[in-house]
C-alpha cells in the first residue's frame, strides 16, 4: 500500500484528504504544521508528500529546502497544494523540486486524488 504524508494546518481539508486517499487505497499519515511534519518523514518512509506552504513554524518552503537536504529523502516525491498562486510561487516551488504545484482553489480534492494516482 502507498503511503502518503499530507503536512497541512486546516482540519477541514486534512479530514478531507485523508477519507479521499483512504477511499482511492492509500495509507495516509497528517502532520498540520511544519515542525511535526518534518519529524515524521524523518521517522518513516512515504511514497509521496502532499504539501501546504502557509505553515505554522516552518513553513512549506523550509520544508522542501530540508528534504533536499537529507540523503534519505532526496528522492520523495512531494505536491504542494498551496492558496499561494502566483506564478513566482509556482515556478519556486518547482524549482525546489516538487513535481506538481496544485492551487486549492482550482481542483477539487476528488481531481487532486486522481492527480496522485498517476504519479504514484
Ligand atoms: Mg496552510
Amino acid at each position: 500500500m502507498k503511503n502518503i504524508l499530507l503536512i497541512e494546518d486546516d482540519p477541514f481539508l486534512v479530514n478531507i484528504y485523508t477519507t479521499k486517499l483512504k477511499e482511492s487505497g492509500f495509507s495516509t499519515d497528517a502532520a498540520n504544521d511544519g515542525e511535526t511534519g518534518l519529524k515524521k518523514l524523518k521517522e518513516k518512509e512515504f511514497d509521496l508528500l502532499i504539501l501546504d506552504i502557509v505553515l505554522p513554524h516552518i513553513d512549506g518552503w523550509e520544508i522542501l529546502k530540508e528534504i533536499r537536504k537529507e540523503d534519505g529523502l532526496k528522492d520523495l516525491k512531494v505536491i504542494i497544494l498551496s492558496n499561494l498562486g502566483r506564478k513566482e510561487e509556482v515556478e519556486k516551488g518547482l524549482g525546489l523540486g516538487a513535481v506538481k504545484y496544485f492551487i486549492k482553489a482550482h481542483y477539487t480534492p476528488s481531481e487532486i486524488v486522481e492527480e496522485i494516482k498517476k504519479i504514484i
